[in-house]
């Protein structure tokens, strides 16, 4: 059999709005590199052949020469503006890229993603066609109201908090994305549930790590800069 080819889209076209800083939150320095620096290198330093990566619009000279060329990452064949919604990004990212079977999609806000998450994607969406990372919840959660009133609590043994990569067939991700995209549909958080609203398909969750977090909030810096402590 021939060997599957495989692509990313990271993505770092977000305002990164919770974290309060003037320095976008992809460009704030992690133990002395830029955040978005952490997920290019694992995915550099990976089978993946060709990244994507998304970022806000008028910030693509900028990153071309301050991200890909200065840290050499020359997986990197594209360097586009993202949309005002994660999905909108995606769909920019997913247009940038042909000649591929398989696509990782990754938030560039998770930069602890490591070597052993990738390899274990790349496989299982060999097997599933459509696939995502994610980690069984630790916590009780709870469905709430308008007032914040507890109205259910689902079981927490059916529950897993979902993280990127989310990793799919490419022409299967592609067909559903124009199709939602060219819907309008707004409510999307994730690349699954573009593939559960288009063609009521459903992905397999596999294992990724409680250190892969999203850096979000400014709590989550000092959280990354622990976990990156020995990450070139
Ligand atoms: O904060 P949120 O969960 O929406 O962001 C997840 C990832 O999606 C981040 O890496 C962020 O940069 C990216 N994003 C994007 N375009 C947007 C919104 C978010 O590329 N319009």
């Amino acid at each position: 059999m021939e060997r599957a080819v495989y692509g990313a889209v990271v993505l770092a076209a977000g305002s990164g709005s919770r974290m309060n800083t003037k320095t976008a939150k992809q460009y704030l320095l992690l133990n002395g590199k830029p955040l978005i620096y952490y997920a290019l290198r694992q995915f550099q330093d990976s089978e993946v052949e060709k990244i994507v990566l998304v970022v806000a619009q008028g910030q693509e000279d900028y990153c071309r020469k301050e991200i890909v060329e200065r840290y050499g990452f020359t997986k990197v064949c594209a360097v586009v503006p993202g949309g005002s919604e994660r999905y909108l990004s995606v769909h920019a990212g997913l247009k940038a890229l042909d000649g591929i079977d398989y696509v990782l999609i990754h938030d560039g806000a998770r930069p602890c993603v490591d070597q052993d998450i990738l390899k274990r994607t790349m496989e299982e969406v060999a097997r599933w066609q459509a696939c995502v990372v994610g980690m069984p919840v630790k916590d009780t959660i709870k469905i709430v109201d308008e007032q914040q009133m507890a109205q259910k609590t689902p079981d927490r043994r059916m529950l897993w908090q979902v993280q990127t990569p989310q990793a799919f067939s490419y022409d299967l991700i592609r067909g559903a994305y124009d199709k939602v995209v060219a819907s309008g549909e707004q409510t999307v958080t994730d690349d699954a549930q573009v593939l559960e609203l288009a063609l009521g398909r459903t992905s397999r969750l596999i294992e990724g790590s409680y250190r892969n977090i999203k850096v979000t909030t400014p709590e989550d810096l000092d959280v990354a800069q622990i976990f990156l402590k020995n990450v070139k």
